[in-house]
């Protein structure tokens, strides 16, 4: 169990440092670490929370956050990760879907009053017996509970858990509808974020940046679980993501390695003053969630000098990784693939209608199977037999193609496809070759309904200079030398930012919806 891990890295490396609050400078050494888990566990128990119930996390990236992670999964209770950027109607359905009885809530953050939007939606939530605040004494009180329990009672407690409980519900980004609750065991996570941390050689040595949220799969498994697993230290440089917070965390905690999804590696390396910075304590780190354009890997290998930096593919529904490159790949592979299946788990490309699998170097579905895929959605098992078949694959909805040397390059999802005039194209690959034009900065290419030719192709830019953005012609002049005719946009839209998921991911459906309107 989770548990159990991080007792075995607490005996191992109690004296060095596992979690280190840039903004607010507060420290825990794994030794303190443990301890405060440990109290909190006991507050949980104290507080009534039985094995199996589920605790609700409403917050912000905080050391409060990952102490709760552990503590939950310690008593055997499952912590539920409710997106920080919510508002009180979709609070009220994420309570009562997944039956809530205790939750924990940052107090306020911009324009978000957490516990104002707790009151307005609690007489319609009857599971959720108690709200605790951090940084508030709600959330002190709880810890201070912890007198109540004995350490037997909570061993006691460790004793009953199998590996294969549930410890965690945590929803999908939300990319393409609504979010779906992933059940996740502590043999699915535990395992997934310690391979993670092998395929980048972490150890106890390795200090890790995580600016991406806690409340996706990305940071709490990725992040901590792979840092916990290795002894590796956790560092929180910023609530929410800011680029120049960043950066200064790497410096400042001299950190071994940096998350992002690739919106965050871009908005980093296009600060003005990106180059006072020093990262040269950097070595690698992972970009991962949506596909990562060459031209950023590039740039990040070269200009933040993570040459080790690792790409990985996965979905919130496998815990997440499914594939992940290794420290030792060369550029082309970093670049160009998303890795090769990671150890113990098996991913085939098919026709997602025969299901057979196609020759290698055709696009087909991905599918995956093995320790990694979720027990179910929560309390939904229709929508869980939809996506995990009789033989326990998981359907992704991903095109990938499995090449020769067993490296796998993800094309986009199935939904993002776009039919032209009866030609199958692919945004992924457009956007790869928009990227290399000089004015602009990123891009995303959509298909819009035409009534030629069903659907035509949109291409939604963010220039470099705002005040001297690309035109359609000037696109269009790039692409002719390189592109077919039927991949080349039609059609140009001059953003200054993309509509975005809170996992940093870009709700390609919003950029469809809104064009025209
Ligand atoms: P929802 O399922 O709610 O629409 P989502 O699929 O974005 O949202 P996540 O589970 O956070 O929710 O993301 C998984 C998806 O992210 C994958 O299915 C894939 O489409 C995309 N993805 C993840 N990593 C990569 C990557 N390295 N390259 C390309 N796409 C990726
Ligand atoms: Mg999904």
């Amino acid at each position: 169990t989770i548990g159990r891990s991080l007792a075995r890295t607490v005996e191992a490396f109690g004296d060095r440092e596992a979690l280190v609050d840039v903004v607010s400078g507060r420290r825990w050494t794994y030794a303190e670490f443990g301890a405060d888990v440990e109290r909190l566990a006991r507050g949980l128990m104290a507080s009534g929370v039985d094995r199996g119930d589920r605790v609700g996390i409403w917050a912000l990236n905080c050391p409060e956050w990952v102490l709760l992670q552990y503590a939950t999964a310690r008593i055997g209770a499952v912590m539920v990760t409710v997106n920080p950027a919510y508002r009180a109607h979709e609070l009220e359905y994420v309570l009562n879907q997944a039956g809530i009885s205790l939750l924990v809530a940052s107090l306020t953050h911009r324009t978000s009053d957490y516990r104002a939007m707790v009151d307005q939606v609690r007489s319609a939530c009857p599971a959720l017996r108690s709200a605790h605040y951090i940084g508030d004494p709600t959330f002190d009180a709880l810890t201070a509970a912890a007198d109540s329990v004995t350490p037997g009672q909570l061993a006691a407690r460790e004793a009953e858990l199998s590996c294969d409980d549930p410890v965690n519900i945590q929803y999908t980004s939300g990319t393409t509808g609504f979010p779906k609750g992933a059940t996740l065991s502590h043999h699915n996570i535990l395992n997934n974020g310690y391979f993670v941390g092998e395929l980048v050689s972490y150890t106890e040595q390795d200090r890790i940046c995580l600016p991406v949220p806690f409340y996706h799969c990305f940071g709490m498994v990725m992040g901590n679980l792979a840092a916990t697993t290795h002894g590796a230290c956790i560092v929180i440089p910023c609530p929410s993501f800011e680029p120049a917070a960043v950066l200064t965390a790497v410096q400042r905690e001299r950190c071994t390695s940096l998350y992002g999804v690739p919106t965050m590696f871009i908005a980093e390396l296009n600060l003005p003053d990106f180059a006072s910075w020093d990262l040269s304590s950097l070595r690698t780190g992972i970009m991962a969630g949506s596909p990562c354009p060459a031209e950023v890997m590039k740039r990040v290998v070269a200009e933040m000098h993570m040459a080790q930096v690792s790409i990985c593919y996965g979905m919130t529904e496998t815990s997440p990784v499914s594939t992940q490159t290794r420290v030792d790949d060369d550029l082309e592979r970093r670049t160009g693939t998303v890795g090769r299946v990671m150890p113990h788990l098996e991913v085939k490309v098919v026709d997602p209608v025969t299901g057979v699998t196609v020759p290698r170097g055709e696009p087909g579905e991905l599918r995956t199977r093995g320790y990694s895929v979720m027990l179910g959605y929560w309390d939904q098992p229709e929508r869980t037999a939809e996506v995990v078949d009789a033989g326990r694959w998981m359907h992704t909805g991903d095109l990938a193609v499995m090449r020769e040397d067993g490296y796998v390059q993800i094309v986009g999802r199935i939904k993002d496809m776009i039919i032209r005039g009866g030609e199958n194209v692919y945004p992924r690959e457009i956007e790869e070759f928009l990227h290399t034009h000089p004015k602009i900065a990123d891009v995303q290419v959509v298909g819009v309904p035409d009534e030629r030719y069903g659907e035509e192709i949109l291409a939604c830019v963010i220039p470099r200079d705002r005040a001297d953005p690309p035109t359609l012609e000037e696109l269009t002049a790039h692409c002719r030398e390189r592109l077919a005719h039927y991949k080349i946009p039609r059609a140009l839209r001059i953003l200054t930012e993309f509509p975005m998921t809170v996992s940093g991911k870009v709700r390609k459906i919003e950029l469809r919806e809104g064009y025209g309107a």
